[in-house]
């Protein structure tokens, strides 16, 4: 069984504070050296930090339900979030991964429902800066004018998308990402807060994680959990904020097409878009944005904001330029470049990378676009783009198909020489 005890909020020597619990792991492995879960903010936030256990309920259940262990939590969590758990929650988990089962949880009680979501909290959301995250901050401060939808605050997490808890390097590309992001937070007149938790550390060492290395990362497949641990960041804050705008990465009809190919592997891609509605206790909606575009609307519809060629980021940035050639940077640039608008964004990209074989590239993405995985919908989304503007540059399909036949041939030759 998992044990989850011993809720405490304390001040920790670099002045910040947090929410701790100590976990018992019986029966099974210790997932982190006897180590609790702890979520940390700058002790200014120290007023939003929660006394509920919400936040140590999502990532434990995924834990639980990896090891068919039973979730004993000593302390009270959200009714509304306990029953969506056991009802829907850990169905929808059983359907993306068989690696998952069913189990049952323990709680002592409910936290107190009567207060309900209250006007005038704090409406959130990420501000990685990311396509994702500047259509969001577009759409719903900028653009909006209800002020019980409104944003007027930011967050970053370092809860898993810079990679391993353990990994040095991880910590690092966190706070640069914070240095870089943060000037967009003040140009909009919005705090920017920050929040830390070791919560990974837990989830990198669960067993089923062998199969990020079948994708050939370095760091944790976030996409496969990494959510759960945002949510579970947000919770530990519930006393401050209302509302939080989930950013979300797949459009409606990806999700519907490409889901089931992300299956045990992108949690995401598999059903973010009816799941993060369910993650909800009486103190916070979430409400996931940007399932109504796909990527390529999302960045027509910010291309011409002032933010974005400043600020957007990748987290592939040197010397506060896009790298201009990786997946992501290659993706936009085509269709900034489709646009006719890539030379508006020369001091944002490093557009004599992004021009360096992108020949080569556009045949990747052509080749892609043919072949059922699930990162083709992206692919597919791009090639259509391109045949529906005038300067179709993109590579017909015979030519991506020759190109990739020698690419890989080529590929294949060069390592069996090297045995
Ligand atoms: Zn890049």
């Amino acid at each position: 069984m998992i044990e989850i005890k011993n809720l405490r909020i304390e001040d920790t020597s670099d002045g910040w504070s947090r929410v701790a619990v100590d976990v018992n792991f019986e029966g099974m492995d210790d997932l982190y050296n006897g180590e609790g879960i702890w979520f940390s903010t700058p002790s200014k936030n120290k007023h939003m930090l929660s006394e509920s256990y919400d936040a140590f309920l999502l990532v434990p259940l995924y834990i639980a339900m990896s090891y068919k262990q039973d979730l004993y939590i000593r302390g009270k969590v959200s009714k509304r979030l306990y029953k969506n758990i056991m009802t829907y929650v850990q169905t929808i988990l059983c359907e993306y991964s068989e690696r998952l089962s069913k189990v049952n949880i323990f709680v002592d009680g409910f936290s107190n429902t009567t207060n309900q979501i209250k006007n005038g909290g704090i409406i959130g959301t990420s501000f990685s800066c990311g396509i994702d995250s500047l259509t969001t901050i577009y759409d719903c401060y900028i653009n909006e004018q209800d002020e019980d939808y409104k944003l007027n605050a930011l967050f970053l997490c370092d809860c898993g998308a810079y990679g391993n808890y353990q990994d040095p390097k991880s910590h690092e590309a966190y706070n640069q990402e914070y240095i870089y992001n943060r000037p967009a937070a003040d140009e909009l007149g919005l705090p920017a807060h920050q929040v830390k938790s070791n919560v990974h550390a837990f989830m990198g060492n669960i067993k089923d994680f062998q199969l990020d290395k079948l994708h050939g990362r370095n760091i944790f497949n976030s996409g496969s959990w990494g959510y759960l641990a945002t949510f579970s960041c947000v919770f530990a804050l519930q006393e401050g904020i209302n509302k939080y705008y989930y950013p979300n990465s797949y459009e409606y009809e990806e999700i519907k097409e490409c889901g089931k190919y992300a299956r045990g592997y992108d949690l995401s891609k598999f059903c973010e878009s009816y799941l993060v509605p369910l993650l909800q206790t009486e103190n916070i909606e979430f409400i996931t944005h940007g399932c109504q575009y796909t990527r390529t609307q999302k960045t027509e519809r910010i291309s011409d904001w002032h933010i974005m060629k400043k600020y957007l980021n990748f987290g592939c940035k040197k010397n506060g330029i896009l790298c201009g050639q990786c997946s992501k940077c290659t993706r936009v640039l085509c269709i900034l470049d489709v646009m006719g608008k890539i030379e508006e964004f020369s001091t944002t990209f490093d557009l004599k990378a992004y021009r360096k074989n992108l020949f080569i590239k556009k045949c990747h993405i052509r080749y892609n676009a043919m072949t059922l995985s699930p990162a083709t919908a992206g692919a597919r989304e791009i090639v259509e783009y391109y045949k529906a503007h005038k300067n179709n540059t993109m590579p017909s399909a015979l030519t991506a198909w020759i190109y990739m036949f020698f690419y890989r041939a080529r590929r294949k030759i060069a390592r069996m020489l090297k045995i």
